[in-house]
Parts: structure tokens; sequence; C-alpha cells
């Protein structure tokens, strides 16, 4: 209940989790045939808290010679160990990942959130369970490959190499990893400059777990060591999760070269919903969809449709939601909206603030939320009124932005929804089943969420149409860019 509605003004007191137990280094080397080694490069970067902008740790700069050093260590335990191991061998180990993580569950999400900004509740209930949950799936692929693809001789394609992005860390890490060494493959993973730490974590995980030296190789640095993994001769395949412009980068660097490539890139999806929908719950969805981890998600629900007739009920109990909405430390359990991930981030979300008010857009933040002194922190931001036209609905923002437009007939906001250069996701909400199958046949979006909005599954896969890429990662689907079949 908002104060307004309640007429109290009663707050959480701070729950902060604690974070003693979190054991961060001084220093991060790159992690290179089963070991941590110093940079060819003699270079380190800091990687900060962006909650409170302090250094948490500094971390190698890997150049285009450690990148070869560490494309020469995947290549060679291919050859000697990983493609000769037996699918039952390989699951042994994926799984054994998949429990250490679990294990280590409440220092990774500590970390996660010190790193990335990210809600508590979010890296602790979602980012490190669903990491866990992606290699124990994929732990059960690793022997049944032949029942995954009947009747076709299955080959391992050889070195992985992959590349993300830093608003899922270890998540976007476990849904590269765990399917590449299901099906045979050796790897190497970069981390997001601004995100490094968990994925360093994970590669201690890995050496606790005696994986072969050279399976798992993981280097930290800018763009220029991705670029140099995606040119590397001995990259058998590209997995990259980031921009559509760095996608569009990859793309072209690979073209020809017969390597085989997947791209996940950006999002703006629509959330549609009807005069028929249950509207308070999807009012919670529609919260959860743009508002969740600071709208850091490439499939955010950013685009929101109201048909006319429940334009205003929506509105009001959105914005009535929005005040109760804390937004702060990120560690602190209360928590619904952390830190923004950069400063760089922040820069460019309060950039497409000011576009929208030029738009002539109306702009509405809850009046009662705070934002900390120190660190980088947006409110959550409905701009109402939008047309097709404006650039807040034709670009992604990556923050917690809701563009509202409104429409009359289902013909009219399928049009709206595809009228856009990217196809990840899309959301609906009605009561009406025949409503759901309609759209999402004809909504050009990988994914579609009916009456809900942001569940992930490891066997369910997921990509996107158009600018937001091709391939599909989770599921089954998930196993097909890693394997050769004839
Ligand atoms: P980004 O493209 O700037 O960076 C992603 C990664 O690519 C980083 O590790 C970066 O160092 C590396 N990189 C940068 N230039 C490179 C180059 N020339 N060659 C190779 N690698 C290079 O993206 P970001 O800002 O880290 O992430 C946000 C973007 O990621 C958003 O657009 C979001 O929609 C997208 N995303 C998509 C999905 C999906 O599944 N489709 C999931 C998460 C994020």
């Amino acid at each position: 209940m908002s104060t307004e509605t309640t007429g109290f003004n009663w707050e959480y007191a701070p729950a902060p989790e604690a974070i003693d137990h979190a054991k961060i280094k001084k220093q991060y080397e790159l992690f290179i045939n089963g070991e941590f080694v110093k940079p060819l490069s003699k270079k380190y970067f800091e990687t900060i808290n962006p909650a409170t902008e302090q250094v948490l740790s500094k971390v190698a700069e890997a150049n285009e010679k450690d990148v070869h050093a560490a494309m020469i260590a995947a290549k060679n335990a291919y050859d000697k160990y990983w493609k000769k191991l037996s699918g039952a061998d390989r699951a042994k180990y994926i799984y054994r990942i998949a429990r250490v993580i679990q294990e280590r569950s409440r220092e990774l999400a500590v970390i996660e959130s010190l790193n990335g900004g990210k809600a508590i509740r979010e890296s602790r209930d979602f980012d490190i369970p669903t990491a866990a949950n992606h290699f124990f799936y994929y732990a059960g692929w690793a022997d049944k490959l032949a029942y995954a693809f009947p009747n076709k001789k299955i080959e391992s394609v050889g070195v992985a190499a992959q590349i993300i992005p830093w608003n899922f860390p270890l998540l976007m890490a476990a849904w590269k990893i765990a399917p590449a060494l299901a099906t045979g493959n050796t790897v190497v993973l970069k981390p997001a400059e601004s995100t490094p730490l968990t994925a360093l974590k994970l590669a201690e995980l890995i050496q606790d777990c005696d994986l072969p030296p050279g399976v798992v190789n993981i280097i930290t640095g800018f763009g220029a060591a991705g670029a140099a993994m995606v040119n590397h001769p001995l990259a058998n395949k590209i997995a990259f999760t980031g921009s559509t412009d760095v996608g569009k980068i990859i793309q072209k660097a690979v073209a020809g070269t017969g390597k085989k490539i997947t791209l996940e890139l950006g999002g703006k999806a629509a959330n549609i919903v009807f005069e028929d929908a249950p509207i308070n719950q999807a009012v919670e969805g529609i919260v959860n969809g743009i508002f969740f981890n600071q709208g850091h998600v490439c499939c955010a629900g950013s685009r929101l449709f109201i048909q006319e007739s429940v334009s205003e009920e929506v509105i009001q109990k959105l914005k009535a939601r929005m005040q109760t909405l804390i937004v702060g430390n990120p560690l602190d359990k209360n928590t619904d909206i952390g830190a923004i991930n950069s400063k760089e981030q922040l820069e460019k979300i309060n950039s497409y603030l000011k576009i929208g008010v030029n738009e002539g857009l109306e702009i509405y933040q809850p009046d009662n939320c705070n934002l900390p002194k120190q660190g980088f922190y947006c409110k959550p931001t409905l701009f109402i009124g939008a047309a097709q036209s404006n650039r807040v609905v034709q670009e992604e923002i990556f923050g917690p932005v809701l563009t509202i437009q409104t429409f009359r007939t289902i013909e009219e906001v399928i049009e709206k929804a595809n009228n856009i250069p990217y196809g990840l996701s899309a959301g609906v909400w009605t009561d009406k089943g025949s409503k759901i199958f309609n759209l999402t046949t004809k909504l050009r979006a990988g994914v579609v969420w009916a009456n809900t909005y942001n569940k992930f599954d490891p066997t369910s896969p997921f990509g996107g149409y158009k600018e937001s890429g091709f391939g599909r990662e989770g599921g089954l689907h998930g196993l097909a860019p890693y394997v050769n079949l004839s």
C-alpha cells in the first residue's frame, strides 16, 4: 500500500545481508589451463561496487597474447582429455559444478550483488539457483545426446569462445559453459569488464571440482580481448550475448570463416494488457517485467500496451504500486531496485529520460522515492502517452523506464508490437486462451509469456528474431549450436 492510500508512513527497518563470508581477493589473475596466471599484458583494471563506487578488486586485463594462451590451453584440453571422455564422465564433472554452486550460493549471491548492483533478492532467489539449474540440466544431457539428435552422427565442435554481458554475470556464464561441456567442447569465456567477479569465483569452483586443466578457461578484459577471441583461428564456435552493435561487428568478423555462431542481443519487449486481463496480477507482472533487476534485462517488458478501456485503471494502479517500490542498497533484503550497473549506463538512461521529456511525453516517477547520495541509482519511471515514433519506444534503454501506449484492437497492437527492430520477448495478459494463441503465432518474439512475465527455466529455449540475434540457448535447442551433425 502506498502512503497515499493508507495515510500511514511505515517503513521497513534495514535488513542488510551479511557480507563477511564473501571472500574477494585484492587481485585476480587470468584462469588459464587450470591455474591463475599473471597476464602477459602486465595490466590490471579496477572493478567497483556500483552501489558505493568503492573498488572491490583489481582484475587482469587480457591482451591478444593472453587470449592466444587461453585458446591453446582449450585446444590441448579438447584433444587430450575432453573429447575422449564418455558422456557419463563429462556429466559427473558438470553435475559437480552444479552442486558446488549450490553449496556456495550465499557467497556467490553476495558477490553478484556487490559487483553488479542487483538487489540481493534477485541474485539469491533467481540468478544463482538458475545458474546451478543450468548445470544440473545439461549434466543430464551429456550421456543422452543420441536421444537429442536421433539417427545422427554427433560430433563436438572443438573450442568455444564465449563472451557475456554484465546483467546476469554468473547465469550467462552457466548458459554458455554448461551446454558446451555437455556436448564435449572446451571453453574460453570472457565476462563483461564491469562484472568479472562471479565468473572468477566460478573459476575457483571449477578448480575445486578437479576439471581437467584447460577445459574451462576464464579471462577478463575489455572489448579488444573479446575481439581477439572471435578472430582467433582456434575458436570453432562463437557464443555472444551482448549489445546489437557489438553483435553486428562479430557477425561481420565471422562471415566466411566457417565458425559456428549464436548471437543473443538486445530487446524491446511489448507487454500487452487486454481489458479482460486480471488487472492486479497484470500490474505485478508489469512491475516485475521492467523494474526487476533495474531494467537491466534484455527481455524486459519495456513497452507497455494497454487496451484503451482499462488504461486509466491500469496506470493508476501501476503508479500506486510504484510508490511502494524500495530503491537503494542492493544488499538490503527489502530492496526492490538496486544500483545501476555503471556510471556509463546511468548516464545513458538519464539521457533517455531527457529525450522522452523533450519528445513531449508525460513522465511519472514516485514522489516518495529518495535515491542514495553515493552510487548509481535511477528512479522507476513511466513515459505516458508514448507513440511508435518516439525514440524512447524504439531504442533499448536498459534501465527501469517503461513507455505506455494504448490500443483498441488486437490487429492494431500486433502491428505496433512488431514494428520495432528487435524481437526477443513479449508478454500478454488476458482471460482468453484464444487471444493468447492468436498473439503467440503473430508476435515476432522468441519468447511470449502469457499472464506472467520473466519466467525462466533451463528446459526452455531462449533467443531472438531480427536484431535480437539468432540461435537458441537453453533446453534441447541449446545443445544444437555446440554439435556438428551428419
Ligand atoms: P556489450 O555488447 O557492450 O558487451 C558484451 C560483451 O562483449 C562484453 O564482455 C564486452 O567486453 C564484449 N565486447 C565488446 N566489444 C567487443 C568486440 N568488438 N568483440 C567482441 N567482444 C566485445 O553489451 P553489454 O553492455 O555488456 O550488455 C548489455 C546488452 O546485452 C544489451 O543490449 C542487452 O539487451 C544484451 N543482452 C542480451 C541477452 C539475450 O539473451 N538476448 C541477454 C543479456 C543481455
